[in-house]
């Protein structure tokens, strides 16, 4: 085996530090941001860290080529737990912009990129609403089209005079530590949450407001507030200083209280995101055509990626 000696060039570091507006050579490699990332605790296949280090390298082109950046679901938490405030998804954002105005990655495959991220709440919905009731997922190949296809039943978002509670009879849910009653709809924790996108899989705004219309028993069944994967945007993003994050964690607190999902849910739960968030980081290798990772691949699933362009998600299924 040959190695490629590494060449630190500290120009480069300081143009990167200044467009990103991340400080690389304040990170003293605590692993924080590596243990937090949901990516990564979910797949072992991404580490802020290994960015900030690169970057603290002056090491550009090795940062526009690393598959690892297209990994990240921007949810910021490296950002929240660094104590040096480095801000790696910042330097990973600006990795990708490298990639792309370097031809890297064309704007159709990052196009496509984006599709397969925001179905890709789908699949974790569907992931979620299995896990509640059944045993682990094998998640072959037709069963992850299905989830990718399948739209989210309306089920617990849907509001109508029936379900409506007059103020005084709303029962208390125990959430107003977090101002939720200071709502005032305007959507912006919704803009700002990396998962929210197809109102019946999540959005955060729609649970505030269920909640503060006093339907929080309705929520408890839902998969969708499983989806979570408590970043605090929403929360930084809210000019009412609501803390959405931790209502949402109410929520899950009480849906195992109250028998809505059974104690080993979490668990099965946990195990479930690995095999998803694996089968994903598998198709955006394959989209971008990346060969580099060790992880167990699945079989080759490129016409899924190509179907996401049209209408037909799943127009070539296995036999
Ligand atoms: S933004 Fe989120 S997914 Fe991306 S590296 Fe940071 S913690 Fe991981
Ligand atoms: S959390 Fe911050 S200081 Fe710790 S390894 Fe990550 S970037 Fe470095
Ligand atoms: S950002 Fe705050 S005020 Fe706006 S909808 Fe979200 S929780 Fe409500
Ligand atoms: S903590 Fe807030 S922003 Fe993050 S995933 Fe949950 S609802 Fe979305």
């Amino acid at each position: 085996m040959s190695y490629q000696l590494l060449r630190p060039d500290p120009g480069l570091r300081s143009k990167i530090e200044n467009a990103a507006q991340a400080a690389s050579n304040m990170c003293w490699t605590c692993g924080s941001c590596d243990f937090e990332c949901p990516v990564n605790r979910a797949t072992g296949s991404l580490r802020p860290q290994k960015v900030v280090r690169l970057a603290t390298m002056g090491l550009l082109d090795e940062l526009a080529e690393l598959p690892e950046v297209w990994y990240c679901q921007t949810c910021r938490r490296c950002i929240e737990v660094c104590p040096n405030r480095v801000k790696p998804a910042t330097l990973i954002e600006y990795a990708r912009q490298q990639a792309l105005g370097r031809g890297l990655v064309s704007m159709e495959k990052y196009r496509r990129f984006k599709a397969l991220f925001s179905l890709f709440q789908r699949v974790r919905w569907h992931a979620t609403a299995y896990a509640m009731h059944n045993d682990l997922p094998d998640l072959p190949h037709s069963q992850w089209c299905d989830w990718l296809e399948e739209p989210i039943p309306e089920m617990a978002f849907t509001v109508t005079k029936q379900h409506y509670l007059p103020h005084a009879d709303r029962p208390g849910n125990g959430q107003d530590d977090f101002h939720l009653q200071a709502c005032f709809t305007c959507g912006e924790c919704s803009s700002a949450c990396p998962v929210s996108g197809e109102r019946h899989v999540f959005d955060p705004r729609t649970i505030f407001r269920m909640v503060n219309l006093g339907l929080a028993e309705r929520l408890l069944n839902a998969p969708s507030i499983w989806l979570c994967i408590a970043c605090q945007r929403c929360s930084d993003a809210c000019s009412q200083l609501v803390k959405g994050h931790e209502v949402i964690k109410q929520l899950q607190n009480q849906a195992i209280e109250s028998g809505a999902v059974d104690r080993n849910f979490s668990h099965r739960l946990e195990i479930t995101n690995r095999l998803i968030y694996t089968r994903l980081l598998d198709e955006i290798d394959m989209l971008f055509n990346f060969n580099s990772r060790n992880r167990t691949r699945i079989q080759h699933h490129a016409e899924i990626i190509d179907a996401l362009n049209s209408q037909a998600l799943c127009a070539v299924r296995p036999a």
